[in-house]
């Protein structure tokens, strides 16, 4: 199983990041090893002292797709949860100046906790659903997936001209505005619409 991930996937964010709103999906990579379920701990690793939480949208892949057009993509996700793609930024930052891959900040151990999968059929317009994340209790993140700058669809006809999905692989589609750093002792909560989907602890 492997993982994508799209970067500035959200204006806001974009602008937020470097200013900059990509014209072409920005694509990387987290290894299998980052996920962690079931609500369990994030621990914080000693490698960083800026560890960003971005709430996103995961969708999993159904069964084997490449070189997929925009319009059949539909057909190869049944599934979405809710994820937070971690992110070292001060390695990050780092790697981004040095002009480095950025893959250890954030494909470190634990960097990418999910909720349980929902059929997407729950949702009337896969592009039109509202979700949050807070820190403490405090609403930090509020997204909604019609500002994504690419549709699900289309990231899933992006990144399938290059690499072959498969069932079981997951795309983490973004991160709206709001992002910010996490510190030993705080939980995290996060929802799909009114559904609590994620609820942890930061140890
Ligand atoms: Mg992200």
């Amino acid at each position: 199983m492997k993982i994508l991930a799209v970067g500035k996937n959200y204006a806001a964010h974009a602008k937020e990041f470097d200013g900059k709103v990509p014209t072409e999906p920005i694509i990387f990579m987290k290894p299998d090893s980052c996920i962690v379920t079931g609500n369990k701990p994030f621990y914080y690793p000693d490698f960083s002292q800026n560890i960003h939480h971005e709430i996103e949208i995961v969708v999993k892949i159904n069964k084997i797709c490449k070189s997929v057009e925009e319009k059949f993509a539909h057909r190869y996700y049944d599934e979405i949860t809710l994820g937070v793609d971690f992110t070292a930024r001060d390695m990050q930052q780092r790697f981004v100046k040095e002009g480095l891959p950025w893959t250890l900040a954030k494909g470190f151990d634990g960097a990418a906790p999910i909720g349980e999968f929902f059929p997407k059929t729950k949702f009337v317009d896969i592009q039109n659903i509202g979700f949050s994340l807070a820190l403490n209790d405090n609403i930090q993140q509020s997204g909604n997936t019609k500002d994504m700058v690419f549709t699900i669809d289309k990231i899933i006809a992006y990144i399938t001209k290059f690499i072959t999905l498969k069932a079981g692989d997951l795309i983490f589609t973004g991160t709206p505005e709001g992002v910010s750093a996490v510190k030993i002792g705080d939980n995290i909560k996060g929802w799909i619409e009114n559904e609590k989907i994620l609820d942890f602890d930061v140890k």
